[in-house]
């Protein structure tokens, strides 16, 4: 069964094309800079054959249709005809509490998509323009819509409310939903599947540390802790983005004068790293760099950004009663061997002890943990990608 994934932004259209029988990647790339100056094509085939272009696209639909041409292109295609395509699979960011499950695209299912706008103004809207885009270019091909929230549902309310009067939940939706659930899901499926362990016998806490982190607690193949909040704004210290911060900062700011969209603009776009670090990057490479330089305002950065890990793996371990295994994933959690190194340096305590060799491995899937270890430390690449074809797959054939 061939499957198109796609993950479609305000500005900016990604996919891949899977063969989902042997699970194989066909092709990928991205559309970037759509109704902008200069729009570029990125393409790369299963062979590694890449190409780069710069395309004339105004709309997410005339970007598909690139897309489509390069995908049965004589010279770097990897199929004969667009009716090999059998589904689509979307990235969609907020399905509110509506949605505990990835679902197959209807009129309803798209107004509810539509009604969750508040929750995610930047996200959805891009989602939902993704999806109408198929539908125009792909007639009759099914959709399944695959949502950042759903994975995070099972959460109890003692995780996801908020102390604040209840009306604001029962009338307000104000309440935690938490993000990266797919890649989540991902790591802890992919975790299971290499430790040889049945998924619902694991407690696993898995962190997704790329330019957005989060980290969620996984009880038995059930979330019961997500660090994001009802937004990507809330949690662990991030590129760009602050994570958890007393809310009396914001008030103190508004009374100062700071208008909301400054506010914003501080919190979500010039915190983490970027504002801790002062080297003019949110990149935890250019910070590690830095810090290695004995800069000292890079190491304290990178300090900050450990200790809130560690603080949220100690707070899950004992939320949960005890957990089998911590995974890193994404950009950081997969690549850096050295922030790896000081967060399980610090979990001493919780029975997990650094295997200096193993964990120089770095991009693959590794235990990073000495044998001795009661919790497990494991590197894990994510796959968000492979996760919504697979269930793009099990929505299509029940
Ligand atoms: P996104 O959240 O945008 O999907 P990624 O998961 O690709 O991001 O993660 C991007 C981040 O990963 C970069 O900002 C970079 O800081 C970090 N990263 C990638 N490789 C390394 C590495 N070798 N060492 C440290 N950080 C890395």
């Amino acid at each position: 069964m061939k499957v198109l994934v796609i993950n479609a932004g305000s500005s900016s259209l990604k996919f891949t094309m899977f063969r989902m029988t042997h699970e194989r990647m066909l092709a990928k790339g991205i559309v970037e800079r759509i109704g902008l100056d200069k729009p570029l094509l990125r393409y790369t085939r299963y062979d590694g054959r890449t190409l780069c272009e710069t395309v004339d696209v105004k709309s997410h639909d005339e970007a598909l249709r690139i897309v489509c041409r390069k995908l049965v292109d004589d010279e770097v295609g990897v199929m004969a005809s667009l009716a090999e395509v059998e589904a689509i699979g979307h990235r969609v960011v907020h399905g509110g509490e509506q949605f505990t499950e990835s679902t197959l695209v209807t009129p309803e299912v798209k107004d509810i998509i539509r009604e969750c706008i508040p929750l995610a103004p930047l996200h959805n809207p891009a989602n939902l323009g993704g999806i109408e885009a198929c539908e125009r270019v792909f007639p009759g091909v099914p959709n399944v819509a695959v949502f950042d929230t759903a994975f995070h549902q099972t959460m109890p309310p003692e995780s996801y409310l908020f102390a604040i009067p209840l009306e604001f939940y029962t009338e307000h939706q104000v309440r935690r939903y938490g993000f990266h659930g797919t890649s989540h899901k991902y790591v802890a499926h992919a975790t299971a599947d290499f430790l040889g362990k049945p998924y619902d016998s694991l407690r696993m806490i898995t962190c997704h540390l790329g330019n957005g982190s989060s980290i969620t607690a996984v009880d038995r193949g059930r979330v019961f802790e997500t660090s994001m909040g009802m937004t990507p704004l809330m949690g662990l210290v991030m590129g760009t983005r602050c994570g958890d911060i007393d809310p009396g900062v914001v008030l103190h700011l508004a009374a100062q004068g700071r208008t909301l969209a400054e506010v914003d603009t501080l919190l979500n776009k010039k915190s983490g790293l970027l504002g801790l670090a002062g080297v003019g990057s949110s990149d935890m490479r250019d910070v590690l760099e830095a810090a290695a330089g004995a800069n000292e305002q890079a190491e304290q950065a990178v300090r900050i950004f450990v200790h809130r890990l560690v603080f949220y793996i100690g707070a899950y371990y004992t939320l949960m009663g005890g957990a089998d295994a911590v995974v890193f994933t994404a950009g950081i959690g997969e690549n850096s061997d050295e922030i790896r190194a000081r967060v399980i340096r610090r979990l001493a305590p919780l029975g997990c002890f650094l295997d200096e060799e193993k964990n120089r491995a770095s991009g693959k899937a590794a235990i990073v943990s000495t044998p001795n270890s009661s919790l497990m430390a494991v590197a894990m690449p994510t796959n968000e990608e492979l996760m919504i074809g697979r269930d793009t797959v099990r929505i299509m054939q029940p």
